[in-house]
């Protein structure tokens, strides 16, 4: 594998720096336009900012005129890749839903549709996938497609907080540990995690949260290493602060973050528009992305606003 993209959703650099794992990584802030994870992704994914990728919802669902992942159809970095010839695996990308045709494979992550997890269809997942994937799966989709008002409490519901974080902790190793199984013949693989992003709405960035997701981290990292790539980067679409409580986006700030094994590949690389022609550069692909024009401040608050009203209407804030 050439390059392998770790996103952990929700995670900055003070998280990041202080994972001795991640030691041997130049971790830099990364700046975002609106810190929710659909919008953000969608420029990571696409070097488009917010108001030329028009991904305004936070869950990628699509609702109100909102893109999705579908509408967006050829446009991802991964597409671009596999339009060169090489071979992608994706697993757990936010908001990518439902995977669709891709020069390798994609297994869903969050908001993952139980009918359509995988492409080729024909790929195997493990059984518990959905709940393995992503914590807000522990029924949240059946109800209301989504983490709105029952998931805090069916999270809950499932165990002490000490049961739950120590199940998500195995559950993210065992996706690392499907991914490497399955990643082994790729040129370019990207995995997601979800978790800060999940236990910081439930519980607020406690010691004993942030102490797991370093815990987190750690072992996702030694798992995926099995796959030897020659780069890693590290990438996530917004950080969090330390709020107590919150289903909504009460939390959600800025920086994102970067990280990579090597400087080059990230040289440059300032803010999450520019993710992706770094992942293009590389492969020495600098020219294939249409260069992205940023958004003004006016645009930026048009489609905050737009999103607020969204959330609110879905009684999110
Ligand atoms: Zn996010």
């Amino acid at each position: 594998m050439k390059l392998l993209v770790i996103g952990y959703d929700a995670v900055g650099a003070e998280l990041l720096r202080s994972v001795p794992a991640v030691k041997d990584f130049v971790v830099k802030d990364l700046d975002v336009e609106v810190p929710l994870s659909g919008p953000s992704w969608f420029s990571i994914y696409t070097g488009l900012s917010v108001v030329e990728h028009e991904v305004y919802d936070a869950l990628g669902y699509g609702d109100e005129g909102s893109k999705t992942y579908s509408d967006l159809g050829g446009r991802m970095v991964w597409d671009v890749l596999g339009k060169a010839g090489y071979t992608v695996a994706l697993c757990g990308l936010p908001c990518a839903v439902p995977p669709r045709e891709v020069r390798g494979f994609h297994a869903s992550g969050f908001p993952a549709d139980p009918l359509a997890l995988v492409w080729p269809p024909e790929l195997l997942l493990p059984a518990r996938w959905l709940k393995m994937v992503d914590l807000g799966h522990y029924g949240s989709y059946l109800v209301n497609r989504g983490w709105g008002a029952d998931w805090g409490q069916i999270v809950s519901n499932l165990g002490t907080v000490a049961d739950i974080l120590s199940m998500v902790r195995s559950d993210c190793v065992a996706v690392a540990e499907w991914f490497v199984e399955h990643s082994r013949q790729a040129d370019f693989g990207w995995i997601a995690f979800t978790f800060k992003d999940r236990l910081g709405h439930r519980w607020g960035l406690t010691n004993t949260v942030k102490g797991a997701c370093g815990v987190i981290i750690t072992e996702t990292l030694e798992m995926l290493r099995n796959l030897y790539p020659e780069d890693i980067m590290i990438v996530s679409d917004h950080s969090f602060r330390p709020v107590q409580k919150g289903i909504g986006v009460e939390g959600h700030t800025v920086p994102a973050v970067i990280a990579a094994t090597s400087d080059d590949l990230i040289e440059g690389v300032d803010s999450v528009l520019d993710v992706s022609s770094a992942i293009l550069r590389a492969f020495g692909m600098p020219h294939l992305v249409l260069p992205c024009t940023r958004a003004t401040p006016e645009e930026v608050a048009e489609a905050e606003s737009i999103m607020m009203k969204r959330l609110e209407g879905l009684g999110y804030v």
